[in-house]
């Protein structure tokens, strides 16, 4: 990272590199990943209208951490994902997709199933109480 001080402030550039941890939205495994972002941004010690995009400082002491929070936060995936194609884990057995293929059928949630039939009678004992 590179400071580069002009009349007011100073620039900011650079790459920043960092490490994250998540879990993978589909299978729960714990994700870590290498991220960098690139640095591009200038300090202020009076902003002025032109500044809204600028950080800014006081007494000549530049705070990085507000700068290096934003940006890692924006670099963050919202849902990481172990890898884009991961299957997640069965919802009837609980394996991981990735490693096995299980014969589960597709889920059908049995309170569901319960609901079908009831509507399925209703239906039919309607029609028929229409003649
Ligand atoms: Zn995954
Ligand atoms: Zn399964």
């Amino acid at each position: 990272m590179t400071l580069q001080s002009f009349s007011g402030g100073v620039h900011v550039r650079g790459q920043l590199s960092t490490t994250w941890h998540g879990v993978c939205r589909r299978c729960g495994v714990v994700v870590r990943e290498e991220t960098s972002v690139p640095v591009k941004e200038r300090y202020v010690e009076h902003p002025g209208p032109e500044d809204e995009e600028a950080y800014t400082f006081e007494h000549d002491i530049l705070d990085l951490a507000p700068l290096v929070h934003e940006l890692i936060l924006l670099d963050l995936p919202l849902a990481p994902l172990c890898r884009p194609d991961c299957r997640g884990l069965c919802p009837v057995c609980g394996g991981d997709r990735n490693e096995t293929d299980c014969d589960c059928a597709a889920p059908l949630d049995p309170r569901w199933a319960t609901l079908d039939g009831l509507f399925a009678d209703d239906l039919k004992s309607s029609l028929e109480g229409e003649d």
